[in-house]
């Protein structure tokens, strides 16, 4: 189970890993800026997360955060084509993601690459595939759920609600959210198999990655109906969930728990993604994960 002895505790990685990790996170941070998604914060989050993954990760958790990186925008650039409610949600939420939503995106993969470097081993794998494969997920039921044809259903009560409200979900929104945690899971497995030369060991991180992503959504569906903050906009008599609203009117608390916002449920479903991730990662390894070594 310990892995590879040949990685020395606490490693370091390379200065010229450090530095290319920065290149590439630098380049992608500066392209999302300029096309609006991120803030000068969110670019700060960026290369914070992304030259932790980069330079500490390896080959298979950067082309796992590329897949993130690259699907997301591919899907925000289709979807803004798209007139509607879209539009209206985002003006709601605010186009450019600030350093807070960055970090609760990337911080939990951040954070269980940088345990892997402290203690090797085939642990850390499956729990990152959890984590990664729930924000892709997350980020792609929310674009695709976006155009939704019916209203989604808030997932304690099924009652309407409008696009956009926290905890609503659709099944374009439940089948996009499959797609997106499938696709990390592709890419997890085609990764281990191919870079690591694990064989047909690396293909159960497929299906651990589906369940995990969608296990990790619906997490984050269910704290955004249950415990995250909601606010009401007295002057527009609309719901947000910001304590300031969008006109600039302080909006009165109607519910939820305070101290809990978008960023803090978004960093828990990663966190839930990464538990189940490496409890799926604990019943591969019984079967064939770790034995073709
Ligand atoms: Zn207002």
């Amino acid at each position: 189970m310990s892995g590879r002895a040949a990685v020395p505790l606490a490693s370091w990685p390379s200065s010229r890993a450090i530095a290319t990790g920065l290149a590439a996170s630098g380049a992608i941070g500066t392209l999302a800026y300029r096309r609006g998604s991120l803030s000068a914060g969110g670019v700060a989050g960026a290369i914070l997360t992304g030259t932790t993954i980069f330079a500490a990760g390896g080959a298979v958790p950067s082309s796992l955060l590329l897949t993130f990186f690259i699907s997301s925008s591919a899907l925000s650039l289709w979807r803004r084509g798209r007139k509607g409610a879209a539009a209206e949600v985002e003006a709601a939420k605010g186009a450019r993601r600030d350093l807070a939503q960055t970090l609760a995106n990337g911080g939990v993969a951040a954070g269980l690459v940088a345990l892997g470097r402290v203690s090797p081993g085939d642990r850390w794998l499956p729990a990152l595939v959890g984590a990664l494969a729930t924000v892709n997920a997350d980020t792609w039921a929310t674009e695709v759920g976006l155009l939704s044809p019916q209203a989604p259903r808030l997932i304690t009560t099924l009652r309407p609600v409008p696009p956009g409200t926290s905890g609503g979900v659709s099944p374009l929104g439940t089948g996009a959210a499959a797609l997106g945690a499938a696709l990390i899971g592709g890419v997890a497995a085609l990764g281990t198999g191919v870079v690591n030369r694990r064989g047909r060991a690396g293909l159960g991180l497929l299906p651990l990655a589906l369940v995990a992503g969608v296990g990790g959504a619906f997490a984050d569906s269910l704290l955004g109906a249950t415990v995250q903050a909601r606010y009401r906009c007295p002057r527009c008599g609309v719901a947000t969930e910001r304590p300031i609203h969008r006109c600039g009117t302080p909006a009165v608390f109607v519910g939820g728990l305070r101290t809990v916002d978008n960023d803090v449920v978004n960093f828990l479903a990663s966190l839930c993604g990464a538990v189940i991730g490496a409890g799926g990662g604990r019943v591969l390894a019984r079967y064939e994960w770790g034995r073709d070594r």
